[in-house]
């Protein structure tokens, strides 16, 4: 059977379905690119500790025979992912201490991050949480049912953001019954959710979502995570156009990578895409200092001297606030 109709008959099947067809393997991932295992600097070793996951949606985005593909390199386990590098921990951002026992996360005034589920569709290779318990948060009814309890027992709160993990892995039920539950407490006064699906599996934003997006009495801040032009293809665009129909403000936020974004053209392409396709971009991040991401890190000047070029070619609004976390802070720090 051809590629393509393999990718046809692919891409009909329902995100559940695509979801239980991502890449796993190494070997087929490489098939599949025309690339050999010998063209890059794979490491099996990482891999065991964080193991390849891609979704077929994401793998279809990059460059076929392109060892330097800036999408790959986001999700390829690489041997230097396993040297050490000063200032990376387990923990760079102090979410440990936080982490309750209902998934609630109160770091910030005013708002809490509720984690559902510790289950993502792609495992980026930069993220902080790659060392990180989410999978013991993994939220059972009762224990979401103590989260929900806990936001309607304090009145200060009045954002909730459904992170993870991925909070859009939830099926269409159970997200619709989270969002009606939080839309019945009234000191609430929107709902954020965090997720990075829109990008990699459009599949997931189905007609079900879409009406328990549009049902929540709360207004809805949805911001997904794109961090290369090359990730927006036309699933891609029809999901967010969808989103954007049906009243959902949507945002961007995006790591600044090396060997991923860390260029003018590439961040400035980023903006316009996304604006173009009715998202704007919003944060980008420096990356938090986690174990085994340090070939990623960008430093803050270069990172400052890059936004201050995106500044000069594009308007304000195009150009996304470059940030930071910083363990124990009341907030994300502004660095320019
Ligand atoms: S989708 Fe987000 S939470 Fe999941 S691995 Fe990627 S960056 Fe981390």
């Amino acid at each position: 059977m051809s590629e393509q109709l393999n990718e046809t008959l692919h891409f009909a099947k329902n995100w559940q379905q695509q979801l239980a067809a991502v890449f796993s393997n190494i070997d087929d991932l490489c098939r599949y690119l025309h690339l050999s295992r010998n063209d890059l600097p794979v490491s099996m070793a990482a891999a065991k500790s964080f193991p390849l996951r891609v979704p077929l949606s994401f793998a279809a985005c990059m460059q076929k025979g392109d060892p330097h593909d800036p999408l790959l390199r986001q999700v390829l386990p690489v041997k230097e992912e396993l040297l050490a590098f000063p200032g990376f921990s387990n923990d760079p951002v102090g979410d440990l201490p936080s982490a309750t026992l209902t998934g609630v996360l109160h770091k910030y005034h005013g708002r809490v991050l509720f984690i559902n589920t510790g289950s993502c569709a792609i495992n980026c290779r930069y993220c902080f949480r790659r060392s990180f318990p989410y999978a013991d948060l993994q939220l059972s009814k009762q224990a979401e049912n103590d989260g929900i309890r806990y936001i309607e027992e304090n009145p200060d709160i009045s954002e909730v953001i459904l992170s993870g993990g991925d909070p859009l892995l939830l099926s269409d039920a159970r997200f619709a019954k989270l969002l009606q539950q939080l839309s019945t407490i009234k000191h609430l006064k929107r709902i954020r959710i965090h997720s990075r699906l829109p990008i990699v599996l459009p599949a997931r934003i189905t007609d079900e979502f879409i009406s328990a997006l549009t049902e929540s009495t709360k207004p809805i801040v949805l911001i997904v995570h794109c961090n290369h032009a090359n990730e927006i293809n036309p699933r891609v665009i029809a999901a967010c156009q969808r989103l954007r129909r049906n009243g959902i403000t949507l945002f961007n936020q995006s790591v600044l990578l090396q060997g991923v974004n860390d260029n003018v053209a590439a961040l400035c392409e980023l903006s316009e895409q996304l604006f173009s396709n009715g998202v704007i971009p919003y944060y980008l991040h420096l990356l938090d200092k986690a174990t085994g991401t340090g070939h990623f890190d960008v430093s803050e000047a270069a990172a400052i001297a890059l936004i201050k070029q995106v500044q000069a070619a594009l308007p304000g609004y195009l150009v996304p606030k470059l940030v930071k976390e910083q363990a124990g802070a009341v907030s994300k720090l502004t660095v320019f």
